[in-house]
C-alpha cells in the first residue's frame, strides 16, 4: 500500500507525475520533497536509495537535454505537445510554457504529410514509426529544415508519440552543394562530343550515360540504364563489346578499340572507344568507364581521301607509261607506213604489215585511253548548252545500246552553260551507254537526264570533292545488273573489268573519270546489285557566259507562292506596285487603301488571307490599329509591316508591338518577296 505521507516513496501524489505532467515539474516537485529530508550529504546517509534514484533522474533529464536533436512527447490524436527536452526550447525559441501549450501541428505543416498524420492521429494501441523531413517554424517567425522521427510509444496505458527533430539545414545544404555540383558534372558530360558512359564491374550493367550516348543509341537514358549489352545490341556485337568490357577489367588497365561498330536505328556507325576500370581502394574494378567517339564520317572522308590518292598514284604512272610507250609506237607505225608504201613489197609480206600496223593502231587507242585518264590530254574546251551535247549524242547512243534496251533523255527546262570539249564529254557518254548496255543483257531502261544542282559547302566537305557552286549534272542511270560495293570502289581504275577476257579492257570508267577530272568536275556513283546503277556527272556551271548569270540570277529569285495577301498602302502607286511585285509571284493580292477598308476586306475574306502586309502609317487609322481591329477577328492574322521610318523612330513612338515584322520602304522586289514567303512558311 502506498503511504501518501511517506517521503521514502517517491511515488507519492506529486512526485508520481501523473502522464499529463511533464517530466520537468515532476522532478522539481521530487526535488523539493527530497529537500525537505536535508542536505544532500546527509540524505546520502540516510535515504541512499531514494537519493540515488533523484540522481538517477536528474542523469537522464540531463541526458535529454543535452542532445543535439529537440525531443518531444506529443499526445496522439490532438498532437499536442506534453513534454520536451531543452534543446527543444533552445531550437524553436518558445519557452518551455508555451511550447506545452502547442501541438506539433502548430510547429510544422504535418497535415500536408499524410504517414505524420495518420501516425499521431490513429487508434490508441496503434503502432509504427516513420522519418519524415519538414520545416518546423521558429518564435521569431524563423523557420529551420529538419528530419522527424516519429515513434508511437505506451507509457502507463496511454499513447504517445515521441517526436525527435534533428535540425538539418547544414546537411541540406551540403546536399544542395553536392546536388548542384553533380548537376554541373553532369552537364560537362553531357556537352561532351563523344559517348560517355559507366557499368557496374560486377554485372556490367549500365549506370550512367551521357546526352550524345543517348543520341548516338537511339535509346533514351531510362531505357539504357541498368541494361546489359545484349539486352540492347545484336548478339555478335553484344559478345564483342562484352569480351572488351571483361579484358579491360581483368588487365585492370585502359584498352583502346581503335574501330567498333555499333548497329543504331540511324544506320552502322564506327566508334573509336576508350575503356577504363575504376578501381576501389583495394585496388579492385569496381566500374568500367567508357568514352566513345563516331569516326564514321572521318573514316568516310579518309577512305575517299585514300580513294583520290591511288587514283593520282595509278594516273601518273598509267601516264607516264602510256606517254614513252607512244613515242615507241610512233616509231613503228611511222617505219611500218614506209614499208607498207614500198611497192617492191612482196603480197604475203604487206599482209603482214598490215597486221602490225593493225595491232600498233588498237596499241595507240590504249595509250591514249590511258592518256586521257591520267589527265595528259589537251582539251579545247567552249561555253556550250550541256542540253545541246545530249540532244547530240543521243541517235548515237541509242545505236550503242541497241533494240533491247530503251532510251529515254529529259532535258533540263533551261540552258546549262558549261565549258568543256564537247567530243570529250561525248566520249564519256559513249562510255557509260556502253556499260550500260552491258550490264542490261536482256534488255532494260537507260535514262539520261541532264539538271542543275547547287553544290554547297556542307556538301564538299561531306564528299571531300569539288568547289561549292552552281554545277549542270548529267545522270545516267541503267535498270542493269549492278555491282557490289568491292566493284564500285574500283571501277575507275585502269585495266579493272569484271568483265571476260577480251570483252573488257577496263579503260571505259578510267576515261570518263580523267575527262570530268579535267573538266573540275567530279563523278558519283549509285549501284545496287540487281537493281541498277546510276552516274551523276558534275561539271561547273561555266562563270564566264551570260547565259549562266542569267541561270544564277534565277537561282537566287526568291519562290512565290499561291496564297492570298491583304495588301494595306494609302500611296496608290505604291499599292499597285506591290500588287504587281506579289501577282507577279503568283499570290492572289487583295487591295485595300486605308485600315478601315482593310478590317472591312478581312471580316469579309471567303478563303483564308495568309498575310497582310500592312503600311504603318497611314492617314485616319494607323497601322497598328488596324492591325489590332484584325487580330480581334482572327488572333492567328499574320503581318508584314511596311514603314518609311527607322526603326528607332518607329520604335520610340511606339507604333509596333514586340515580335512583328518589318520591311523598310523602299521595299525591294526580291527583299519583299523573299521575306513573304519566310513569313509564309513559319
Ligand atoms: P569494262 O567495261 O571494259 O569492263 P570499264 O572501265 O568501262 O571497263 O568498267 C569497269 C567495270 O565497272 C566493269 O567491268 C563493270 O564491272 C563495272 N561497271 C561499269 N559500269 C557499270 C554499269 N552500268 N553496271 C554495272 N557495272 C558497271
Ligand atoms: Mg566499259
Amino acid at each position: 500500500m502506498k503511504n501518501p505521507s511517506d517521503p521514502r516513496l517517491p511515488e507519492s501524489e506529486e512526485a508520481q507525475d501523473s502522464p499529463e505532467d511533464s517530466s520537468q515539474e515532476a522532478l522539481e516537485a521530487l526535488q523539493r520533497k527530497l529537500a525537505g529530508l536535508g542536505e544532500t550529504s546527509m540524505r546520502k546517509t540516510y535515504y541512499p536509495e531514494l537519493q540515488e534514484r533523484l540522481e538517477e533522474l536528474e542523469r537522464l533529464k540531463a541526458f535529454l537535454d543535452h542532445s543535439n536533436d529537440a525531443i518531444f512527447l506529443v499526445e496522439v490524436m490532438t498532437g499536442r505537445i506534453v513534454d520536451l527536452n531543452e534543446s527543444a526550447c533552445r531550437q524553436l525559441g518558445w519557452s518551455r510554457s508555451e511550447l506545452l501549450e502547442k501541438s506539433l501541428f502548430d510547429l510544422s505543416d504535418l497535415h500536408d504529410t499524410p504517414a505524420a498524420v495518420s501516425l499521431i492521429r490513429s487508434e490508441q494501441d496503434a503502432e509504427g514509426r516513420d522519418v519524415i523531413v519538414t520545416e518546423l517554424y521558429c518564435h521569431d517567425g524563423g523557420s529551420f529544415w529538419a528530419e522527424l522521427m516519429l515513434n508511437r510509444m505506451h507509457f502507463r496505458e496511454r499513447a504517445y508519440v515521441l517526436a525527435v527533430a534533428r535540425d538539418i539545414t547544414q546537411r541540406r545544404a551540403v546536399e544542395e552543394a553536392l546536388r548542384q555540383s553533380e548537376e554541373f558534372l553532369k552537364n560537362i558530360v553531357d556537352h561532351i562530343p563523344a559517348m560517355v558512359f559507366a557499368k557496374d564491374a560486377q554485372q556490367l550493367r549500365f549506370i550512367t550515360i551521357n546526352k550524345y550516348g543517348e543520341e548516338l543509341l537511339g535509346f533514351s537514358r531510362n531505357e539504357i540504364l541498368g541494361k546489359k549489352n545484349e539486352d540492347l545490341f545484336p548478339p555478335a556485337q553484344a559478345q564483342f563489346f562484352s569480351s572488351k568490357d571483361h579484358e579491360t577489367l581483368e588487365q585492370g588497365e585502359l584498352v583502346e578499340i581503335p574501330e567498333e561498330v555499333i548497329t543504331t536505328a540511324a544506320g552502322d556507325r564506327i566508334l573509336r572507344t576508350k575503356k577504363i576500370p575504376l578501381v576501389d581502394e583495394h585496388g579492385k574494378s569496381r566500374y568500367l568507364l567508357g568514352i566513345a567517339e563516331d569516326i564514321t564520317e572521318r573514316r568516310q572522308l579518309e577512305e575517299k581521301l585514300l580513294q583520290s590518292q591511288k587514283m593520282e598514284a595509278i594516273g601518273q604512272l598509267a601516264g607516264g607509261v602510256a606517254h614513252d610507250f607512244n613515242n615507241i609506237l610512233m616509231v613503228i607505225m611511222g617505219y611500218g607506213s614506209m614499208l607498207r608504201n614500198d611497192a617492191a613489197l612482196a603480197a604475203p609480206h604487206r599482209e603482214q604489215v598490215d597486221r602490225i600496223m593493225d595491232a600498233a593502231d588498237k596499241a595507240a587507242q590504249l595509250t591514249s585511253g590511258l592518256l586521257t585518264f591520267s589527265r595528259k590530254q589537251v582539251i579545247k574546251t567552249q561555253t556550250v548548252d550541256l542540253n545541246d551535247v545530249i540532244r547530240h549524242v543521243e541517235k548515237f547512243l541509242s545505236r550503242i545500246i541497241g533494240e533491247d534496251v530503251q532510251l529515254r533523255a529529259l532535258q533540263a527546262g533551261h540552258p546549262l552553260p558549261v565549258d568543256i570539249d564537247a567530243n570529250q564529254i561525248e566520249q564519256v557518254l559513249v562510255n557509260l551507254a556502253t556499260n550500260a548496255r552491258d550490264a542490261m543483257p536482256r534488255g532494260g531502261l537507260l535514262t539520261v537526264e541532264t539538271s542543275l544542282q547547287r553544290i554547297d559547302a556542307a556538301s564538299v566537305q561531306a564528299n571531300g570533292i569539288g568547289e561549292p557552286g552552281p554545277y549542270a549534272v548529267i545522270s545516267i542511270s541503267d535498270t542493269g545488273v549492278g555491282m557490289d560495293d568491292q566493284t564500285r570502289k574500283r571501277i575507275f581504275e585502269p585495266f579493272f573489268t569484271t568483265k571476260e577476257v577480251g570483252k573488257g579492257t577496263g579503260l571505259g570508267m578510267s576515261i570518263v573519270y580523267g575527262i570530268i577530272k579535267q573538266h573540275a568536275g567530279f563523278v558519283n556513283v549509285y549501284s545496287e546489285p540487281g537493281i541498277g546503277t546510276t552516274f551523276r556527272i558534275y561539271l561547273p556551271l561555266s562563270a564566264t557566259s551570260p547565259l549562266a548569270e542569267e541561270m544564277l540570277r534565277d537561282l537566287e529569285q526568291p519562290r512565290g507562292g499561291h496564297e492570298t495577301i491583304l495588301v494595306v498602302e494609302d500611296e496608290a502607286d505604291l499599292r499597285t506596285l506591290l500588287e504587281q511585285i506579289l501577282a507577279g509571284a503568283g499570290y492572289r493580292v487583295i487591295l485595300a487603301a486605308d485600315g478601315a477598308a482593310a478590317i472591312e476586306q478581312y471580316a469579309r475574306r471567303t478563303g483564308p488571307i495568309s498575310l497582310i502586309l500592312m503600311d504603318m502609317i497611314m492617314p485616319g487609322m494607323s497601322g497598328k490599329e488596324a492591325c489590332q481591329a484584325i487580330r480581334a477577328i482572327d488572333p492567328a492574322a499574320r503581318v508584314l509591316y511596311t514603314s518609311g521610318y527607322t526603326m528607332d523612330i518607329i520604335k520610340s513612338r511606339d507604333l509596333i508591338e514586340e515580335g512583328t515584322e518589318l520591311l523598310m520602304k523602299p521595299v525591294r522586289p526580291l527583299e519583299l518577296l523573299k521575306k513573304v514567303r519566310e513569313m509564309l512558311e513559319r
